[in-house]
């Protein structure tokens, strides 16, 4: 390539890269900070820990999906737990017990709160754990839990609600009516498994967005329903809604 058009390229991607920048959130180990977002002062924050481990903050309070795991277990990704540091309060909000979701010894090394299943809660410390209500709320967000199946594990996915904004997490479950009974939705995290058994069934998630999260780090998953891929490590915002 001409050197004058080798430069004008490398410009042009420098320049998209600032104007495109201020939507994602870099991979680092920084604390994740809500920033403003296309003029709009309130936003929330998302970052994709890894596996189903979600880190989502308004910048007063921060909900970690399926977090503290225990890295690399049954083969998914690794992370690095220390890196993750929450800003405000922090809530764990847990599907299952199995290590690829929660590690209790992770848990127990923070000062973090939590949602979930029981099984998992009562053998944690009292004064953490935010009683399993129909709506838990937690600073501006509110968590409703839904009993769905997976394997023979008390099992819950979970919609959020934050200032207008709709949010599910379908966790490990294999059965997606409950997800698909909904309507309304901003951004649906899902498991490769549940987008192809939707689009198996013929069916549409009513969402904006469909996030991939629970994904084989070799990449052998069958990818469906449109689902998006977010890197490991990276993350976007959204405006609230009222
Ligand atoms: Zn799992």
């Amino acid at each position: 390539m001409n050197r004058a058009l080798l430069l004008l390229a490398v410009g042009l991607g420098v320049l998209a890269a600032l104007v495109f920048y201020p939507r994602e959130i870099a991979p680092s180990d920084a604390p994740l900070t809500p920033g403003p977002l296309d003029g709009a002062q309130d936003t929330l924050a998302f970052r994709f820990i890894g596996n189903a481990g979600i880190a989502i903050s308004d910048g007063a309070t921060t909900l970690l999906t399926d977090l503290p795991y225990e890295p690399g277990a049954h083969g998914y990704m690794v992370y690095e737990p220390e890196a993750v540091r929450p800003v405000g309060e922090a809530v764990a909000v847990i599907t299952h017990r199995h290590t690829d979701h929660f590690s209790p010894a992770l848990f127990q090394a923070r000062d973090w709160f939590i949602v979930g299943p029981e099984e998992v809660t009562l053998a944690l410390p009292s004064a953490r754990v935010l009683p399993l209500l129909d709506t838990v709320e937690v600073g501006a967000f509110r968590v409703l839990p839904i009993r769905t199946p997976h394997s023979n594990t008390e099992h819950y996915s979970y919609l959020v609600a934050w200032r207008g904004v709709r949010l599910f997490f379908v966790g490990d479950t294999e059965d997606p009516s409950a997800l698909l009974a909904r309507a309304d939705l901003d951004v649906v995290f899902i498991t490769p498994w549940l987008s192809c058994i939707v689009e198996d069934q013929g069916a549409t998630v009513k969402a904006e967005r469909l996030v991939l999260y629970h994904q084989r780090p070799d990449g052998s998953d069958r990818m469906c329903s449109g689902a998006e891929v977010l890197a490991q490590g990276t993350g976007f915002r959204l405006a609230a809604r009222d």
